[in-house]
């Protein structure tokens, strides 16, 4: 064990360093190292959601859905925010340098949020959506995978790269809605570690769900037992959003 995470100190490190919004900067009560590290404004402003059906992420409650709880792309979807101005920004910074700190909090206010619904799914591992190494060697960071890490860490649970992008794909949020699923069909490959697992599959952003069911897919390939997806937004279609991610 890492000598900062002795029991006991904690409290200490906490005077020298007071735990901070991730998003505003200001200054938490100490009680809340550990947390998720965001004030209550910010995390109210970001948190905006409609009711969603906990199976297909729809923004109607589950017994009004038309999926009727159940859903063929994932065995169900949390979400953290629908796709708005205040949770853009904070998915923008997660994915520039540094930007570990900000994806650490929105993980943080996702896991809280959800909390028992990842309970009740007995999740194995945490996989992020993988970016294609060319992307991500020109970009650096990847915020699914600081996502991932954040919520793996929160929920005590392995954090695995188990999905390979087999070819680099043209973003999503460049192609009309319809061309989405053929875009990234048969680009993903899992590794047979996903065998018997019940995998939880992580992004920033979704609008048409078509990434996440093509993991899904691969997952299952490979023998996942059970594939459900957590995402900080979602931009639901035909929202005045629905058309940028
Ligand atoms: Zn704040
Ligand atoms: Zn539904």
């Amino acid at each position: 064990m890492a000598w900062w995470n002795l029991p006991g100190l904690a409290p200490f490190i906490d005077l020298v360093c007071p735990p901070r919004c991730a998003f505003c900067g200001a200054d938490l009560p100490v009680t809340a190292a550990g947390g998720p590290m965001a004030c209550a404004s910010c995390a109210d402003a970001i948190s905006i959601d409609s009711v969603r059906c906990g199976s297909c992420g729809e923004p109607v409650p589950s017994s009004e859905c038309r999926c009727r709880g159940r859903c063929s792309d994932w065995d169900g979807i949390v979400v953290l925010a629908s796709y708005g101005d205040a949770v853009r920004g904070q998915v923008l910074r997660a994915k520039r340098p540094a930007g570990e700190s900000v994806a650490a909090a929105l993980a943080g206010l996702l896991v809280a949020k959800h909390r028992e619904t990842f309970t009740v799914w007995r999740i194995d591992v945490v996989v992020p959506v993988p970016m294609h190494w060319r992307r991500r060697l020109a970009r650096g960071t990847s915020a699914a995978d600081l996502l991932a890490a954040g919520i793996a860490r929160r929920l005590g649970l392995p954090h695995r790269h188990l999905l390979r992008r087999r070819r680099a794909t043209p973003m999503q949020n460049e192609l009309p809605f319809d061309d989405r699923h053929g875009n990234v069909r048969g680009a993903f490959v899992a590794s047979r570690r996903a065998a018997g697992r019940r995998v939880l599959l992580v992004d920033d952003v979704t609008t048409t769900g078509a990434t996440l069911a093509e993991c899904r897919r691969a997952l299952v390939e490979a023998g996942a037992s059970a594939v459900y997806a957590a995402v900080v937004a979602r931009a639901d279609r035909g929202s005045a959003e629905g058309g940028r991610p």
